[in-house]
């Protein structure tokens, strides 16, 4: 065992893109144990994220006799696991590192799971922030597929920003809109001026036109809506006009 020891890891890069030449492994990480340095190499062909190449990782002794020489012992083991951690640390950061979107087209955005916008101009945030103005948690990416969210476009003007209702990656709702969404179910099931049926109806045709805000029939089950809208109850006629509205703003916006 290596008790205690001092060590320092320097990721060279966490996507591997290969390095074109079958000789040639990829550099991963730099990893000091004590007084020994390490350099922790991925195969020629890996592509992708470093962390799933964990296994393929080759590991090996720099300076001196030792030079180039693989390690084989408790080192090597102690090695893959800094840089495991490491890189596990950097992904777990990368979107406070620069406050882009993945796309490279968009900032990338922080929102509080009420809706407050937190971050949408690129600026580096702490994923794990709550709002500054209700408490709640934060998030950046959809909870179901975890495609990040987007901000502001790169060099437009941020004010410009208006809250995304739904995620462009599998086009479900965000947990903001999700909770409109069920105020609005539960105040339709309680509205006894309407029927059974014009109930079902006014449900369907939002689900209708929220799920494909560009279909064809859109305009039409909006017009259905409003009629059915015309019977219910104040409160449920201002929650769904409201959805309605905020998903046309949508399709203006995209
Ligand atoms: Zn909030
Ligand atoms: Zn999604």
């Amino acid at each position: 065992m290596i008790s205690n020891p001092n060590t320092k890891v320097v990721i060279d890069q966490s996507n591997l893109t290969g390095s074109g030449n079958a000789a040639l492994l990829q550099s991963v990480a730099t990893v000091y144990i004590n007084q020994r340095e390490f350099r922790v190499y991925a195969p020629s062909a890996a592509k992708g994220k470093a962390i799933d190449w964990l296994p393929q990782f080759k590991i090996r002794r720099t300076g001196g006799y030792f030079e180039n020489e693989e390690q084989q012992d408790e080192y090597k083991e102690l090695a893959r696991h800094l840089v495991k951690e490491a890189l596990e640390e950097q992904s777990q950061n990368q979107v406070t590192a620069d406050g882009t979107h993945p796309d490279g087209i968009h900032c990338s955005a922080q929102i509080c799971k009420q809706g407050h916008i937190q971050h949408r101009d690129g600026m580096p945030f702490d994923p794990k922030a709550h709002c500054t103005k209700c408490g709640a948690s934060c998030v950046h990416e959809c909870q179901y597929c975890k495609e990040p969210i987007r901000g502001s476009r790169i060099y437009q003007d941020p004010r410009a920003y208006a809250l995304p209702l739904f995620c462009h990656g599998c086009g479900r709702a965000y947990p903001w809109m999700e909770d409109k969404l069920q105020t609005a179910r539960r105040l339709l099931d309680h509205d006894d001026k309407l029927s059974y049926e014009e109930r079902e109806e006014l449900w369907n045709d939002l689900q209708y036109v929220m799920s494909d805000p560009k279909a064809d029939l859109v305009p039409a089950k909006k017009k259905l809506i409003e009629i059915n809208l015309a019977k219910a109850g104040a409160v449920l006629k201002d929650v769904f006009t409201d959805i309605v509205a905020k998903t046309s703003a949508e399709i203006i916006k995209g």
